[in-house]
This record gives structure tokens, C-alpha cells and sequence, in this order.
């Protein structure tokens, strides 16, 4: 049954043979939201989400063992069973709270949150419209909803109108789906327009705002805050797994009735609900977020040193600056050596082969955190030039190598 893997598996032995296997890697300890051992080293971490820096934060980690102490380590049960406690009640009045939204619901992972949202908001008859570049989650939830469902180009307004316009007549909903940063580049979506283009089509507008909550937005609210929109969004969708630094998803919404959702989205009914201590922790995570904007600060400066500091040393990078900042290459083996070279001068970043990759490049994906030191960011500049020089990525050679 496994043959169909066969050229998966391939690649995965080419990957041994060429040093550590990137999508292997397994850390001996974690000594600090932007530092950890691994295989006997110690590496500075350009590769994570943790970009408030949360995870050892101390009043987060207070409340999840406060929790862990008085409501034990697990639910074992769904929300709709016994898997509702107040931890998870008051996390979700943070989340409608913090977004100024009437209502949330809490999923146990961010990737469940698109799962069970657009498969309960999309059915047979209903589009979807989904951005190209869009994350797996919202590939899968499309599949589980049945809906007919339309790619447009990434991050193209014109292209959205175009393919609703060619809609208009048909029956059904229709219902956009974008995110605010994408994942693999950093760019953000022109959100905006696609708020003017759902207007305009009578359309219905979701947001993934998993990269940009507590990022973007003089409240952390995301992209729909930064772009004004936020009455155009039907609905945000959001993980705990990135700023907030633990685990978790969310839908918020101000719809009539969006209470049903809890009897009609199968990946909220069938599944256990998260550990008190973790809905405790994000509950505490938010008023950390909300009370301390200068960790959105310190993000903003790092995103754009590291940004501005690659972009020199002339490495091709996303179109903006922002907390995702990708060195793009287009040979697989190259990214592969690339990656491993950084990880002996102790910098983890993030790998990303094709097909997981817009436009089939292959990516040295760093992401910067707020707990990042300016000698951090220096360090991660230094090595990321030195080994791309070496290489022959930058410098008088760079056509040859690419
Ligand atoms: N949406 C987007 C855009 C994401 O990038 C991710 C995670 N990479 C998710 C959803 C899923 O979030 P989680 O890790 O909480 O499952």
C-alpha cells in the first residue's frame, strides 16, 4: 500500500544521504523561545511561529499549570459531550472580546478551525473561492464541505471579481476565503479589495488570520484591522499556535446564529476539546498580547532587519517585509545543502521543497520572533550571507549556481 510513496520516499533517503533530515528533526531541549539543543548543539531558532516570544512567558505558563493542577491533564471528551469546561467558555469570550466580535468558537487546532468552519459553512451547492496559494487546511476543509470550489490567482482582486462575476447567475452561496500573511512567502493579502470585490458580488468574506493576529494591527487584530475592514469579514478564522504560543483554533463572527455551528461543524463535534491548562494559558496569552505592544513592536523591528539585512547581501526574497522572511532558490538539492550548512553554524530555519511551495521554488523559510536579540538577527544575517556566498547563491556567480 505504500508504493504509491515511492518517489516520496526517495526523496526522503536523498534527504538522509545529504546531512539531517529537515523534516525529521527532533530537538533535545528547548532552552528558550529563540534557542534549543539540538544533536548536542546549541541553535538560535529562525524557524518557528513563536513570534511574541510567549512560550515561556511566565503568567501563561502559571495559568496553564494552575489548570493542569485543579482540572487534571486532559477532557477526554467533545465539546458538544463533556468536553466543555469553564476554561474553554472563557476562552472564548477573550477571543469574541479581544476581535470586538459577538461570538467565537474554539476548535482544538487551528487546521480544525478551517476544517469544520467552511466544511459547516459550505454545502453541496455552495462556491468556495479560494486564494491559489491558500494553506492546506483550507484545501482540505473545501473538500470536506463538497462545495464547487474556484481557484484564483494569489492575491488577485481582479481575478476574484472576474470568477464571481461568472458566478453571479448560478445558485448558492458564495463565500471568499483568504488569509492575511501567507506562510511560505510573507506576503500579505491585498485585503481591501477583496472587501470592495465581496461588496460589490453580494459575496461572503472569511479571513485566516493564523500568521497576522497579535502581528498586524495597532491591537494585533490582524490585516482586517490594519486594512479597515473588519465589518467586511464575516468571518476570522485564527490559530493559538503562533503568537499566542500554545495550541488551538478559532472561528469569530458577528452572524445570526452562528451558535448552530456548534451542532453542524463534524471537526468541533468529533473530536476532544483542548486541555484546560492549554485554554487557560491562551486566556492569558491575550491579556499578555493586548497589555504588551511593544513585543509587536520588537517583532515589526526584528521582521525588518533580517528583511532589509538578506535583501542586501542580494539574496531574492517575499515582496515585503514581514515576520516570514523566505530566501527563494530554485534547486531543491541546493536549498537542501543550504539548510544543512546553516544548521552546523547553529541557525534553525524552516526548509520548504516543491510541491508545498508557490511557484515550485524551494525556500529557506526564517520566521523572527520579538525575543530575538539584535545579535541575533545580526548572527542570523551573517551566517544566512556567508553560507549563500559560499554556495554561490550571491555574489558575481549567482545565474551559474541558480
Ligand atoms: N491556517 C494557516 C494559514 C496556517 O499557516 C496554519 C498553520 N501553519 C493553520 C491554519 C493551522 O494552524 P494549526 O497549527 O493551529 O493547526
Amino acid at each position: 500500500m505504500l508504493g504509491k510513496y515511492a518517489h516520496l520516499a526517495q526523496s526522503l533517503s536523498g534527504l538522509r544521504e545529504a546531512g539531517t533530515n529537515p523534516f525529521t528533526v527532533a530537538f533535545d531541549e528547548i532552552l528558550s523561545p529563540t534557542t534549543a539543543r539540538l544533536n548536542g548543539q546549541t541553535v538560535v531558532l529562525l524557524g518557528t511561529n513563536n513570534y511574541l516570544g510567549l512560550t515561556f512567558d511566565e503568567s501563561c505558563i502559571a495559568a496553564a499549570v494552575s489548570a493542569l493542577e485543579t482540572e487534571g491533564t486532559g477532557t477526554t471528551g467533545s465539546r458538544i459531550a463533556n468536553g466543555t469546561y469553564s476554561a474553554h467558555v472563557a476562552l472564548e469570550k477573550q477571543v469574541a472580546t479581544f476581535l470586538g466580535r459577538q461570538d467565537a468558537m474554539v476548535f482544538t487546532t487551528g487546521y480544525q478551525a478551517n476544517l469544520g468552519i467552511m466544511a459547516a459553512l459550505a454545502g453541496r451547492d455552495d462556491h468556495l473561492l479560494l486564494d491559489a496559494d491558500s494553506h492546506a487546511s483550507i484545501y482540505d476543509g473545501s473538500r470536506l464541505s463538497e462545495a464547487q470550489v474556484t481557484r484564483f490567482r494569489h492575491n488577485d482582486p481582479d481575478d476574484l471579481y472576474r470568477r464571481l462575476r461568472y458566478l453571479a447567475d448560478k445558485p448558492g452561496d458564495k463565500l471568499i476565503v483568504v488569509e492575511g500573511i501567507y506562510s511560505m512567502l510573507g506576503d500579505v493579502a491585498p485585503l481591501a479589495e477583496f472587501a470592495a470585490v465581496k461588496r460589490e458580488t453580494g459575496a461572503y468574506l472569511l479571513v485566516d488570520e493564523a500568521h497576522s493576529l497579535g502581528v498586524l494591527g495597532e491591537h494585533g487584530r490582524g490585516l482586517q484591522e490594519v486594512a479597515g475592514v473588519e465589518a467586511d469579514v464575516d468571518f476570522v478564522v485564527g490559530t493559538f499556535s503562533k503568537s499566542l504560543g500554545s495550541i488551538g483554533g478559532f472561528c469569530a463572527s458577528d452572524m445570526p446564529g452562528f451558535e448552530v455551528l456548534r451542532v453542524a461543524s463534524r471537526a468541533y463535534m468529533f473530536t476532544a476539546s483542548m486541555p484546560p491548562s492549554i485554554a487557560a494559558s491562551v486566556t492569558q496569552a491575550f491579556e499578555v498580547m493586548a497589555a504588551r505592544p511593544d513585543l509587536r513592536q520588537a517583532l515589526t523591528r526584528n521582521a525588518e532587519a533580517l528583511y532589509q539585512g538578506l535583501s542586501k547581501a542580494g539574496f531574492r526574497l517575499g515582496p515585503t517585509p514581514s515576520p516570514i522572511v523566505s530566501v527563494r532558490l530554485t534547486k531543491p538539492e541546493l536549498a537542501v545543502a543550504f539548510w544543512n550548512k546553516l544548521l552546523a553554524r547553529g541557525l534553525y530555519v524552516n526548509l520548504a521543497l516543491p510541491p508545498a511551495t508557490p511557484a515550485r521554488e524551494s525556500l529557506l523559510r526564517t520566521s523572527v520572533s520579538a525575543a530575538h536579540s539584535e545579535a541575533d538577527i545580526r548572527f542570523a544575517v551573517d551566517a544566512i550571507a556567508s553560507v549563500g556566498e559560499e554556495l554561490g547563491i550571491i555574489g558575481a556567480t549567482v545565474e551559474a549556481a541558480e
